[in-house]
């Protein structure tokens, strides 16, 4: 069954075709500029070359209809018409407490999921234009939505509530919900299967470190606490994210600098995190890095020592919190490639009896055990891969 996997943004759509029994990926790509002039959709078939077309798309439905033409093309098409696309699965980010597993999408899920838009006003309509789109031009093929939150709906009470007047939560919902869900889910399972155990049997801290970043504790193959909140700016310092803050700095800055909320948000989501701390930099790992390697560097230093201590604390917290665990696992951008980001944080574990090996943490691959045999837990790299994930769900649900 090949199962079409949507992640659409307000102005993007990634897309990639998987095959869903031997999880190969057929073809993949990106239509960016969707609704600004100068809008193109670069397409990749696998084994075969990179291509590039570039076409006004006013909107989604244009994007969609143009992935579906590549993908159908005669000369550089991957499937002979639309009967070999049989599922389409979507990523969508909010499903509140309404999804706690993926779902086949209905008229009443989309209603669900817009009642959820208030708690992601950026994010789910973006996804709901998508599915509208989809829907729209293979009217035929059932759709599965794979929630980012869903993952984590299993943390208990004691993890997602706020110490804030219980109300707010029965009015508005206002609890911790958590992101990357699906990244964590593949992550936690793959390292179960590195361990030769099953996701039941163990005990796996999953560091996502990407642009926007986030910790997971998952015991038993359950997540029970994750480092983002209702929004995905709770937790880690990330690329322009601030993380956890005192609140009393909110209202202090605006004062200071008489700014509004929106404008303070606008810095704390935009303007903040190893963007803000490197002194306007860059929100790049790579850039910061660079830095870093420079004599008499400061700025680099300052950035990347900070969010790796950050990152540790709450390795450190998740500890805590499964009263043990069998292995810490690096994934997404800076997790999978940033050797010196893991060195750091695994400077601070040394305690509970971690020893990265070196050479492997120099190493670059797929899916890679980089701590000694000694190591109390294990040190993971496993590259994410919530396309996989999301195909794998609807599959399970479409068969
Ligand atoms: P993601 O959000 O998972 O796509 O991760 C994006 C981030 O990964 C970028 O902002 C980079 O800072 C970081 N990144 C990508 N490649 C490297 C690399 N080779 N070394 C360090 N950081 C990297």
């Amino acid at each position: 069954m090949n199962v079409l996997v949507i992640n659409c943004g307000s102005s993007s759509l990634k897309f990639q075709l998987i095959d869903a029994e031997s999880e190969n990926l057929i073809a993949k790509g990106l239509c960016e500029r969707i609704g600004i002039e100068g809008s193109k959709l670069v397409y990749s078939p696998t084994g075969g070359e990179k291509i590039v077309i570039q076409e006004d798309m006013p909107d989604h439905t244009k994007a969609v209809q143009m992935v579906l033409d590549a993908l159908t093309n005669s000369e550089y098409g991957v499937v002979k018409s639309l009967d070999e696309i049989n599922a389409v699965g979507h990523r969508l980010v909010h499903g509140g407490e309404k999804f706690a597993c993926s779902t086949i999408i209905t008229d009443d899920v989309i209603e669900a999921i817009k009642e959820c838009s208030d708690l992601a006003p950026l994010h789910n309509p973006a996804n709901l234009i998508g599915i509208d789109a989809c829907r729209k031009l293979m009217p035929n093929v059932p759709m599965a939505g794979i929630f980012d939150t869903a993952f984590h709906q299993t943390m208990p009470e004691e993890a997602y509530l706020y110490g804030i007047p219980y109300e707010y939560y029965e009015k508005y919902g206002v609890r911790r919900y958590g992101f990357h869900g699906t990244s964590h889910m593949y992550v936690s399972q793959r390292a179960a299967e590195m361990l030769g155990k099953k996701p039941e049997e163990c005990k796996v801290i999953v560091c996502h470190l990407g642009n926007g970043a986030s910790v997971s504790a998952v015991k038993n193959g359950k997540s029970v606490d994750t480092s983002m909140g209702m929004t995905p700016i709770e937790g880690l310092i990330m690329g322009t994210r601030c993380g956890d803050l005192d609140p009393g700095i909110i209202e202090y800055i605006a004062h200071k600098e008489n700014k509004s909320i929106d404008d303070i948000m606008k810095i704390l989501n935009k303007e903040s995190g190893v963007l803000g701390l490197s002194g306007g930099l860059s929100s790049d790992f790579r850039d910061l890095e660079d830095e870093f390697a420079k004599e008499g560097d400061i700025v680099g230093r300052r950035a990347l020592k900070t969010f790796s201590y950050k990152v540790a604390k709450y390795v450190g917290a998740y500890m805590t919190a499964m009263n043990g665990c069998d292995a810490i696992c690096f994934t997404a951008g800076v997790g999978e490639n940033g050797p010196i980001i893991r060195n750091f944080v695994c400077d601070y574990l040394g305690y509970m009896g971690v020893e990265l090996d070196q050479e492997l943490n120099n190493k670059r691959g797929l899916d890679l055990i980089i701590s000694t045999n000694e190591s109390g837990p294990k040190i993971m790299v496993i590259p994410t891969n919530e396309e996989l994930m999301i195909a794998r769900d609807t599959y399970a649900l479409v068969k």
